[in-house]
């Protein structure tokens, strides 16, 4: 094993400061760490047995609740980042949410609402795919509401997101960044190749002439909500394992850092011998 290849990486540069603003033309989403994918993925491996027995602990500890919140456009590899990320973990502690267009029930409330329902109990691990920041992301670019309502849903989430902070909540939002002709690549390889027809939407085809608007509307969200307590990281996101990695790594991070422990036992075992 070299050096480097135990080295771990520094997450923290890809955390969105409050009070900066982003550009995401200036962030490249190709970076490779300096990695070759070899070891990239070895450490991945290893980074995710280690998530795997976090994971448990946080299930047995019981006291936190984590929130991973994944965006990214079309392609963007939120899917893929699930799978690969948490392929070992217990599946008694990690739930998947995917938000998709909203039922008329769901529009007939508050956009928190259906939100709010899958927060993550004590003890769990609850993954967005897509969130409550499509409010101001595919609705901001496409006016499905008008400019005044939206733009004070960033101070409504920030709010929302300090109150699951405030009562135990571990939040964690990862914006997988790609870029244009990456995204292309990978809508062409889902027509042409038939086990990756199902994820092909037509109407993707006219999101990708959105494209500007939607960096605008993720510069915006990332500007307005990267909080301390509630950060957003921009993940480099064109290689996949790469992105493995840099998730991976934050995900045991955050995990490492909550102080995990077995309950005190309610009973004394001191010395019990089975017969
Ligand atoms: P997918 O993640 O590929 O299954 O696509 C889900 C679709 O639902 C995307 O086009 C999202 O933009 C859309 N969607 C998710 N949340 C909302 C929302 N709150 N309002 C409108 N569209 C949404
Ligand atoms: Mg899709």
């Amino acid at each position: 094993m070299t050096e480097e290849y135990t080295m771990e990486m520094d997450t923290d540069r890809l955390r969105v400061r409050p009070g900066t603003k982003v550009r995401l033309d200036d962030i490249d989403p190709g970076e490779d760490g300096g990695l070759d994918k070899a070891t990239g993925k070895e450490r991945t491996k290893e980074l995710r047995a280690e998530l795997e027995t976090l994971q448990e602990m946080l299930y047995v500890d019981g006291r936190h609740k984590m929130l991973v919140v994944l965006q990214a456009l079309d392609a963007g590899g939120k899917d893929g980042t699930v799978r690969a990320v948490f392929d070992g973990v217990n599946p008694q502690g990690v739930s998947v949410t995917s938000f998709k267009k909203p039922s008329t029930e769901e529009l007939a409330h508050d956009y928190l609402w259906r939100v709010h329902q899958h927060t993550p109990r004590a003890g769990h691990i609850e993954i967005f795919n897509r969130s409550h920041y499509e409010d101001v992301l595919v609705v901001r670019v496409h006016d499905l509401v008008p400019e005044a309502r939206w733009r004070k849903r960033y101070g409504h989430i920030r709010a929302f997101e300090q109150m699951l902070v405030d009562e135990g909540t571990t939040i964690i939002k990862l914006f997988l960044h790609i870029s244009k002709d990456e995204q292309l690549e990978r809508q062409q390889e889902r027509i042409d190749d038939p086990a990756k027809r199902w994820k092909f939407d037509p109407a993707d085809i006219e999101q990708r002439k959105y494209w500007d608007e939607y960096q605008d509307a993720f510069e915006a969200m990332l500007d307005e909500t990267s909080t301390e307590e509630a950060p957003w990281y921009v993940i480099p996101a064109n290689r996949n394992w790469f992105r493995n990695l840099v998730v991976s790594q934050i995900m045991v991070e955050k995990l490492r850092a909550l102080d995990l422990r077995y309950p005190e036992p309610e009973f004394d075992f001191e010395g019990l011998v089975l017969e």
